[in-house]
């Protein structure tokens, strides 16, 4: 049966995710009101602005029904700021939505290094390295015992999944190589 993944779409790299979505032969649904929640199999938290989209998802109320979805199952995948999202907290202390035991370091990489890419080995995906996109990344910390680091970067975990929650600190969708994706809606949803 055709999966259905959602896109929480309230702010940043929604309509790349979409197409993404589309290209791998699934449902794209771009998510703006929880109640768009239960008609989905998987959600994508995108990349931007973690502090915006953070203020967002309490202004709208997302933030129960987020965890709700996490709680019955669901796949989440959040890529750079949604990895912000997905964490337990930041490391200035704020919480985050807590989906995966970890802490976030926020534009882990500094200022020489807001943007990069990096060829990278991951854990689960086959066929060579993956041309990952790096801008203003997070990398997680304080990593608990059931999470599992799928990538690093300079030793700085990149890439890390705890059972239906995958994180990327880097941006998939802004290349053509579906198969992060392909992996999330297969392994997650
Ligand atoms: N640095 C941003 C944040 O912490 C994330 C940047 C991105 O998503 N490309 O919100």
């Amino acid at each position: 049966m055709k999966k259905t993944i959602g896109v929480l779409a309230l702010q940043g790299a929604v309509s790349e995710h979409l197409a993404a979505i589309q290209k791998t032969g699934a449902e794209a649904i771009p998510v703006k009101h929880s109640d768009q929640l239960g008609a989905l199999d998987g959600l994508i938290l995108p990349g931007g602005e973690s502090t915006t989209m953070l203020r967002f998802i309490n202004h709208y109320d997302f933030a129960e029904p987020l965890r709700s979805f996490h709680q019955a199952g669901k796949g989440i995948f959040g890529t750079c700021a949604g990895m912000v999202l997905a964490a337990r907290e930041t490391d200035s202390g704020e919480k985050s939505l807590g989906l995966i035991d970890a802490k976030v370091v926020r534009n882990g990489f500094g200022r020489q290094k807001e943007s990069f890419e990096a060829s990278l080995t991951i854990q689960g995906i086959s066929g060579g390295p993956f041309q990952a996109v790096f801008i203003r990344a997070p990398y997680l910390e304080q990593l608990g015992s059931n999470i599992e680091v799928l990538a690093k970067v300079e030793e700085k975990v990149v890439a890390a999944r705890q059972e239906k929650v995958l994180v990327t600190a880097f941006h998939p969708e802004l290349t053509d190589d579906l198969r992060l994706l392909e992996y999330f809606i297969h392994e997650c949803v």
